[in-house]
């Protein structure tokens, strides 16, 4: 199927759309777009009510160089950023970080110009408030990233006006986020109890 017969579904018409913002914007020259801040952002729309059909949870993995972190990821996210690399519509690259580590970024490819190009206003507008500043209504609210406090916030250029992302579980927390938690644990235990 060629990528203009393609339908997508609202949710990667959205992602798609994030990217492709993300990846032209004057903050982001070198047009990668790195999977921790597109993390960051998808995690803040959802909790802003967009990507209807996402969800999140915090999941332990590795974090960009300190050791492993509960990460409030999106599973729906994650599976339609694949469908889109599958559909041609995305490129990945592989990129080297500090300590080894390495991070993949992400951006539209050529063959995606004609799927954004058709994209509802509805979309694009419904990502675009994400980027609008709720005190001064200014299109100047960008993610800010401190790695070292693990802190993401969004944070307006005109007014200082800032919102934080919850993005890392703070460690003591992580106990209350049960279901993963307890399902893991009852596993090891279940594994055990076989082996005995
Ligand atoms: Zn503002």
């Amino acid at each position: 199927m060629k990528p203009d017969e393609l339908e997508l579904t609202n949710e990667q018409k959205e992602l798609l759309y994030l990217i492709s913002r993300l990846t032209d914007h004057t903050n982001c020259p070198d047009t990668w777009i790195k999977e921790t801040p597109l993390q960051a952002l998808m995690f803040h729309a959802i909790r802003k009510g967009l990507f209807n059909d996402y969800d999140y949870a915090p999941i332990s993995s590795s974090f960009l160089g300190q050791g492993r972190k509960f990460v409030n990821i999106s599973k729906e996210g994650e599976d339609d950023l694949g469908d889109l690399r599958e559909l041609g519509l995305l490129e990945t690259i592989r990129l080297s970080s500090t300590k080894h580590d390495y991070i993949t970024g992400y951006r539209p490819t050529n063959e995606s110009v004609k799927q954004l190009s058709q994209l509802d206003n509805e979309v694009k507008s419904r990502i675009d408030s994400l980027f609008i500043c709720p005190k001064c209504n200014e299109p100047n609210f960008d993610l800010v990233i401190d790695v070292g406090k693990s802190s993401f916030l969004m944070k307006c250029k005109s007014c200082s006006h800032n919102e934080d992302i919850p993005l890392i579980e703070p460690e003591d927390v992580s106990y209350s986020t049960k279901a993963y938690f307890f399902k893991t644990l009852g596993k090891h235990k279940t594994m055990r109890e076989d082996n005995k």
